[in-house]
């Protein structure tokens, strides 16, 4: 039998898409795979044993997702091997094995940047701001200045934890301490940007970014998707382009599949079979 095996571990599990979306990949590259979704208790030692079970059951790659993409990280710091943009990042969302050992990678952010060049949305020379300054906008910036943005102002509710971050990032990343990185709260990011992503998880609640009447871009993307994101009504409204996350989910995981198989995916084809 030369199906490989694959899984995405995460609590809540029962609503992820990765299944069917590797299932398509899997396809269009005429691989035969099974890809399951994988429960796990939310702690360090269940995520660790549900992952060695899987790996040593045969098992190709993982996929990680909430809450253990941190946990995911520690597990491969301490026991195996990691890319940058997981060491960057601090966070795991893709696992396969490399000489035996566990290799974590983390592809979300390069999968945002690839969905905004699929789009035409240029990043060189461009100026950037992330709202939010939780595991998804670390994971984005690395991603972001290797396309060569200009600058990036990150904003967050909380201006501590965005001015830790970026400390912690440009210790960690020469890449990172090169790039002009401005900090500022949320309702004080003004001005125009060409592009303005919201990295933040305030979709999920149904309350409204406290956005000033002065910031405007060209560009805004929202990591929120399949609900109404207002963030992208807003600028909408004043011309701006805009992108739900959808293409920032396909194309993470289309990375991980390179990443297990090699198969180079179309992207595209495989989001018009998908909806
Ligand atoms: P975290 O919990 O790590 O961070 C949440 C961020 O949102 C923090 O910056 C927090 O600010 C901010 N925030 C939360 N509530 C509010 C609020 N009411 N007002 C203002 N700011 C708020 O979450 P993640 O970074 O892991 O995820 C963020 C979002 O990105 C999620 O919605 C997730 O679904 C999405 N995502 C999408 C992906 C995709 O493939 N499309 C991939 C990964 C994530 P503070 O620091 O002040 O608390």
């Amino acid at each position: 039998d030369m199906t490989q095996h694959f899984i995405v571990i995460g609590n809540p599990i029962a609503h992820s898409k990765s299944p069917s979306i590797h299932h398509a990949f899997a396809q269009q590259a005429g691989l035969a795979i099974r890809y399951a979704r994988q429960y796990c208790p939310d702690d360090a030692e269940s995520f660790r044993a549900v992952v060695d079970a899987f790996f040593n059951g045969g098992g190709i790659g993982a996929n990680v997702t909430v809450p253990f993409k941190q946990i995911a990280y520690e597990y491969c710091l301490e026991d195996g091997a990691l890319s940058d943009h997981a060491r960057v990042a601090g966070a795991v969302n893709t696992l396969a094995q490399r000489d035996g050992k566990l290799y974590g990678d983390n592809t979300d952010g390069q999968g945002l940047v690839n969905d905004m060049q699929h789009q035409g949305w240029i990043l060189k020379d461009k100026t950037v701001a992330i709202i939010g300054a939780g595991g998804a906008a670390r994971g984005t910036i690395l991603p972001l200045i290797q396309a060569g943005i200009k600058s990036l102002t990150l904003a967050n509710r909380t201006v501590s934890k965005a001015e830790t971050l970026v400390k912690a990032l440009g210790e960690q990343s020469a890449t990172v301490a090169h790039c002009p990185i401005d900090t500022c709260a949320t309702d004080a990011l003004t001005g125009h940007f060409d592009i303005i992503i919201n990295a933040t998880s305030i979709g999920l609640s149904g309350e409204r970014l406290p956005l000033s009447e002065h910031l405007t871009c060209a560009h805004a993307y929202d990591m929120m998707y399949g609900r109404e994101l207002p963030f992208l009504t807003h600028f909408a409204d004043s011309g701006a382009k805009t992108s739900d996350g959808y293409g920032m989910l396909i194309g993470q995981a289309a990375l991980s599949f390179a990443l297990w198989t090699g198969a180079d995916i179309d992207v595209t084809a495989a989001r018009a079979q998908l909806t």
